[in-house]
């Protein structure tokens, strides 16, 4: 008997996770045959359940928080955008037997940003508000599009340091505190600090998103987050969230794993339809 490929996200908590359903969604519009389940994986477990998995015929993993840099320790082989990241959402076992690790968040969010929203982020200037996980993730490719500068804000500033001293290579680069940003203006303000996930807004000063500017919250829900209504009263000509960005980094990973590249626009719109 053949059974199906396996593929799974794993996460803690994980109950939430959208992506068994984007993945069954993009193997009946490819036509692949594939199973795709969730599992809550403590941290200290990580190891020995991932290992489990892909010696009982998984294919491939999605990782989401908080093991993305567990994901990037445990990987074999680092494609370059993870190992800039220092953090993998995407794992795949090779013919050869060893793990590939990747990071899809950055490009989905550059897909999102500019293939759906239909945003030019060259010669623009970007602020980045947070210093975690996912800023890791999204300053390379971001540059990748030649905006002028990007500052990073975050409420500890040493952390916000050190991503700038770390990636300063790739481009313009400084970081921030929050009241350091008075009087200064951007054309792109993207939120990737978790406030928006316990209902709060990072302490932005006033008059700091030019005419014509955007706001994007990486993190997404059913209502829009503070930080998408801030961008409303702050006049944003569009004021978005991360869902666009889910399917898009989701859509890389499907790609890496199965060399077909599913189509999204559908299902965002079905996922916004949703919480309309
Ligand atoms: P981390 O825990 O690694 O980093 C959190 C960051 O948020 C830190 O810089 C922290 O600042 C800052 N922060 C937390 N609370 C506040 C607050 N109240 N005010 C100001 N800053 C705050 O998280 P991640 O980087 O992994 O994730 C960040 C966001 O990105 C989450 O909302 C996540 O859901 C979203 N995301 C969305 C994806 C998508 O596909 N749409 C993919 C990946 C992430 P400090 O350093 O001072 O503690």
């Amino acid at each position: 008997m053949t059974t199906a490929d396996q593929y799974a996200v794993f996460g803690h908590p994980v109950s939430h996770s959208k992506s068994p359903r984007i993945h069954r969604f993009f193997a009946e519009q490819t036509g692949q045959i594939l199973e795709y389940g969730k599992q809550d994986v403590p941290a200290e477990q990580f190891v020995e359940t991932t290992r489990l998995f892909f010696q009982q015929s998984g294919k491939g993993l999605n990782c989401t928080v908080p093991l993305k840099e567990l994901a990037w320790q445990f990987a074999d082989q680092l494609t370059e955008r993870a190992r800039f990241a220092k953090a993998v959402n995407t794992l795949k076992l090779l013919d050869s037997g060893q793990i590939l690790g990747d990071n899809t968040d950055g490009v989905g969010l550059v897909t999102d940003l500019t293939h759906n929203a239909g945003v030019t982020l060259t010669g623009k200037r970007l602020l980045i508000l947070g210093a975690g996980g996912a800023t890791r993730g999204i300053i390379a490719p971001l540059f990748q599009k030649q905006p002028v500068q990007i500052t990073i804000a975050n409420r500890t500033l040493a952390k916000a340091e050190a991503l700038v001293e770390e990636f300063a290579e790739l481009g313009q680069l400084t970081s921030s505190s929050y009241p350091q940003l008075a009087g200064l203006e951007f054309d792109l303000i993207l939120n990737a600090t978790s406030a928006s996930l316990s209902a709060e807004l990072p302490p932005l000063p006033d008059n700091i998103l030019a005419e014509q500017g955007i706001c994007y919250d990486l993190a997404y829900g059913n209502l829009p987050t503070p930080f998408v209504n801030w961008g409303k009263a702050n006049h944003a000509a569009k004021s978005l969230d991360g869902l666009g960005m889910l399917v898009e980094q989701a859509a890389e990973a499907f790609y890496l794993w199965r060399g077909i590249r599913p189509p999204t626009a559908e299902l965002i719109r079905q996922f916004d339809k949703e919480r309309a």
